[in-house]
């Protein structure tokens, strides 16, 4: 089921790991941004986005992990975009993600995962303002719709996951405090952010999961273990105990 968050921006959620599906009404149609996860996830929001009478005009990926690089082919043969980075280092990633897909979400048609097309400088068809960083892995990138108040955030900003530092690259702590500058700077302009995990924050949430994440990062920055009521994330190999060793190792 679709929950219309703002006009023209409605979020399906899988039961998976709490993941959000964004449709995004843009100019000339609809956008899909991290459409996922399973094959009947995929199925029911293709029959949600049949029933928003709008064609689908393009897809986005926030970034290069496998649950965000899924498609269906009720969605169309249309751009999928993601940062020029992500989408270059696309193919060498597909297949790792292909058999991370497979084992985790029973259904979904492999041969269309990762299927990326560098996002043009002017946006193409993804409306808003993109809020790319470094921050968890390559070519991150939130998406702001400031004339209708939302930030998509990717994963970044979860009520429910731990802040995940990219454990393929060092310097992730840095990247991590810049990346949340920008994105506070972005939810100046929002009061609804929708992580790629976890639950839509309105208000004074949006504020609230800034500073989790912010006094997290602190703690990694202190080389302290980072008290958390979220979860650790075992299946992206990204736990509390990495994240503080890239720390250490920064800093040592
Ligand atoms: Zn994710």
């Amino acid at each position: 089921m679709l929950n219309e968050v703002a006009d023209g921006v409605w979020v399906r959620q899988s039961v998976w790991v709490w993941s959000n599906a964004v449709v995004v009404r843009g100019e000339g149609g609809l956008i899909l941004v991290d459409p996922g996860i399973d094959g009947s996830d995929l199925d029911q929001l293709a029959d949600d986005v049949d029933r928003l009478g709008l064609p689908v005009v393009a897809g986005f990926s926030t970034h290069l992990h496998w649950d965000h690089l899924l498609w269906h082919a009720r969605f169309g043969d249309v751009p999928r975009y993601a940062m020029p980075a992500a989408a270059s280092a696309a193919p060498g990633f597909r297949e790792r993600a292909q058999a991370m897909a497979a084992e985790s979400a029973p259904g979904v048609p492999l041969e269309f995962i990762g299927l990326l097309t560098p996002l043009p400088a002017d946006g193409g068809p993804v409306p808003g303002e993109i809020v790319e960083h470094e921050a968890h892995a390559i070519g991150h990138a939130a998406v702001l719709l400031a004339d209708r108040g939302v930030l998509l955030a990717g994963d970044m900003l979860s009520d429910v996951l731990i802040p995940l530092l990219d454990p393929r690259r060092p310097g992730q702590v840095d990247a991590y405090e810049m990346a949340l500058d920008r994105l506070g700077e972005a939810a100046r302009h929002v009061d609804v952010v929708v992580p790629g995990h976890g639950a839509v924050g309105e208000g004074p949430e949006v504020a609230a999961r800034l500073a989790a994440d912010r006094a997290y990062i602190d703690a990694l920055r202190r080389g302290e273990e980072p008290v958390d009521a979220r979860l650790d994330q075992d299946w992206l190999a990204g736990p509390h105990q990495s994240n503080l060793e890239q720390a250490r190792q920064a800093s040592g």
